[in-house]
């Protein structure tokens, strides 16, 4: 039987750079399923199609597909109709598009058997928004990651900055406010924690505090 650690939070409270380490750690497959949302976003985006027009999003789906693949480091690719695009989704354009087109039961419903069936055979750790609520309920283990807007709008800011992008940080306080609005207001697999999920604040810790903290949890529970 496989072991699924799920781990669910806002953007920018620290999921995947934790998951992705304590995955390393614990010899597990980290799955970014953010990055399924933002492939669906980017096409629609390429289309000229916008996010909130459901409609228009639910037929292009028909022409899409998505999958995730990993390369000989363990590190996660997104592949759309073929074509490698992990490095393409980062923006903060696609960041909004994969928020909007979300909210859609079609797109969701379109990404759920993807995310399950890499949980079926491998030892997953899952990051996102609803893999302790609805793709992954039986999850061994279930986090809940928060930190406060500010501290994630930093991070998000310095990782930026980091990537060579222009950006100023009021507005990327902004995004994640409005992100946190959509993502927790939408009708479908609002961003909630589990009730049997472990909370974890992030806020004012360093990432290897973090870390620590996160792996003792873990190896506490598988
Ligand atoms: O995690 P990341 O910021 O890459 O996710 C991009 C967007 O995809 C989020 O703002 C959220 O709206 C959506 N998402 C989701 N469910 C998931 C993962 C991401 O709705 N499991």
């Amino acid at each position: 039987m496989s072991i699924a650690i799920a781990i669910d939070g806002p953007a920018g409270a620290g999921k995947s750079t934790i998951a992705k380490m304590a995955a390393k750690e614990l010899g597990f497959i980290y799955v970014d399923t953010g990055a399924l949302y933002r492939a669906i976003g980017l096409y629609a985006y390429r289309k000229g199609v916008s996010g909130d027009d459901r409609d228009a999003v639910e037929a292009l789906l028909n022409e899409i597909k998505v999958e995730l693949s990993f390369n000989d480091k363990g590190v996660q690719i997104v592949l759309l109709n073929g074509e490698d695009v992990s490095g393409l989704i980062r923006t903060p354009e696609i960041s909004m598009m994969a928020s909007a087109v979300s909210a859609i039961p079609a797109v969701r419903a379109f990404l759920l058997d993807t995310q399950r069936d890499m949980a079926h055979t491998k030892n997953v750790i899952m990051d996102g928004r609803d893999i302790g609520t609805v793709v992954l309920p039986d999850a061994k283990l279930k986090i809940f990651l928060f930190a406060s807007p500010e501290c994630r709008a930093k991070r998000r800011y310095d990782q930026l900055l980091a990537d060579g992008k222009e950006v100023n940080f009021e507005d990327v306080l902004r995004d994640v406010i409005e992100r946190d609005y959509n993502d927790s207001h939408r009708d479908i697999a609002p961003l909630k924690p589990a009730d049997d999920a472990i909370m974890v604040d992030t806020s004012d810790e360093d990432r290897d505090t973090s870390i620590e903290r996160l792996l003792k949890i873990m190896r506490d529970h598988i």
